[in-house]
């Protein structure tokens, strides 16, 4: 199965993706741990598009879409989060799909207000060594670290307070009007991210048929 899972920065596509992903098999392809991949490397293109990621814009279409173009012959089933973020990412989709046959079967485009969305990513923390995040208050990191995750748990360079409006802004320009398209082709289900997180998944399994 081809899923997009859609929303904006903090609606919890990572979480509800990984449990996608353990449920159906699926690759997850994350866009911006791709993009946060390149930087940590030091590549001259991870230095090129490090600017971009830090202050929350979008990493020019060309070079987003050549990095993530060869992960989506890779499998047969995954689960795509974090792209496309605008009409030109979406049609170059399209082709990439077309190239091989396949199309998008479903797109789930989960929603929650801006104001709930700056406080849950204000909050967050990632995990250095396992890449799992956490909230300060919902979800508090381990205080030393333990066996399982020995952190350190740090601030993503781009969940402070001024990129975050800016990822948002972004989001309601470039990337919500792309549910007018999904929702068009019938393959859009929204789903409210504001309720809790197994409540979401419930919901999220449903919109792929599958039970949880
Ligand atoms: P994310 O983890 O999805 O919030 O992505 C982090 C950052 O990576 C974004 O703020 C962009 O700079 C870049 N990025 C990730 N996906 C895309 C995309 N589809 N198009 C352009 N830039 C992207």
């Amino acid at each position: 199965m081809r899923i997009i899972i859609f929303g904006p920065q903090g609606a919890g596509k990572g979480t509800q993706a990984a449990k996608l992903v353990e449920k159906l098999g699926a690759e997850h392809i994350a866009t911006g741990d791709l993009v946060r991949a390149e930087i940590k490397q030091g590549t001259e293109l991870g230095q090129k598009i490090q600017e971009y990621n830090d202050k929350g814009e979008l990493v020019p279409d060309e070079i987003i879409i050549e990095m993530t173009k060869p992960h989506l012959s890779e499998n047969e089933s995954w689960i795509l989060d974090g792209f496309p973020r605008n009409q030109a990412q979406a049609k170059a989709l399209d082709e990439a799909l077309e190239e091989i046959n396949e199309k998008v079967d479903r797109v789930i485009g989960l929603e929650a207000s801006d104001e709930d969305l700056v406080k849950r990513l204000s909050g967050r923390r990632q995990s250095e060594a396992t890449g799992k995040t956490y909230h300060i208050e919902h979800d508090p990191p381990p205080e030393e670290g333990n066996e399982e995750d020995v952190g350190p748990f740090i601030q993503r360079d781009d969940d402070t307070e001024e990129a975050i409006r800016t990822r948002l802004d972004t989001y309601h320009e470039q990337t919500e009007p792309l549910k007018e398209y999904y929702g068009e082709q019938g393959i859009l289900v929204t789903v409210d991210a504001s309720k809790g997180i197994d409540e979401v998944t419930e919901e999220v399994m449903k919109a792929v048929g599958e039970n949880k």
